[in-house]
């Protein structure tokens, strides 16, 4: 027999600190890896929420930029001549009193009545500064009365801008609307 072979193995005998710093060494290693993966975890659901708050942004700026360019095409249409009655309903849908207000400053710089309803062109020659319909006791301011043919004109496309929505068809959610109606 190999006397060496036959010698008892003797295992090194691990002091009792020596254990306890390898477990807990393992332990720190498990719960680096585990809060490692959670903020891997975290980061990507923050990157996932981002995005999806950039995806609503981006679909909010296209909607307004959408009901913009709706507005804008209609004013357009708007400038001269007396618009069909089939428009009437989508400029109201589209419009806020603020486009309307400059609709009827640019048809009265092209010499064609303020409303959109009429035809007329403007009459020639300046009016006195105030007119007064005596049957009505009103007074009508000639900075409004000039854009317009006439007095009743002059009403109605107020009355007409009196209707149109002060919120925007963007606010009213309406972007959809828009290509259904605006290739009318
Ligand atoms: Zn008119």
């Amino acid at each position: 027999m190999d006397s060496e072979n036959d010698a008892p193995v003797i295992m090194p005998v691990q002091p009792a600190a020596a254990k306890l710093n390898k477990a807990n060494a393992k332990h720190d290693a498990k719960t680096a890896a585990h809060d490692k993966k959670v903020a891997e975890e975290t980061a990507a659901k923050e990157a996932a929420a981002k995005a999806v708050k950039v995806a609503a942004y981006e679909k909010r700026i296209r909607a307004r930029v959408t009901c913009d360019k709706a507005a804008y095409e209609m004013q357009w249409r708007l400038l001269d001549g007396e618009v069909e009655e089939r428009v009437i309903a989508v400029v109201v849908e589209l419009l806020q009193p603020q486009h309307y207000d400059d609709i009827q400053t640019e048809r009265a710089l092209d010499n064609c009545c303020g409303y959109i309803r009429c035809a007329n062109t403007l009459p020639r020659g300046g009016r006195a500064r105030y007119q007064i319909s005596l049957a009505q006791r009103k007074v009508y301011d000639v900075e409004g009365l000039h854009r317009f043919c006439g007095v009743e004109c002059a009403r109605a496309s107020h009355d007409f801008a009196a209707s149109l929505s002060p919120t925007s068809l963007f606010l009213r959610g309406g972007a959809e609307a828009v290509h259904i109606h605006i290739y009318i």
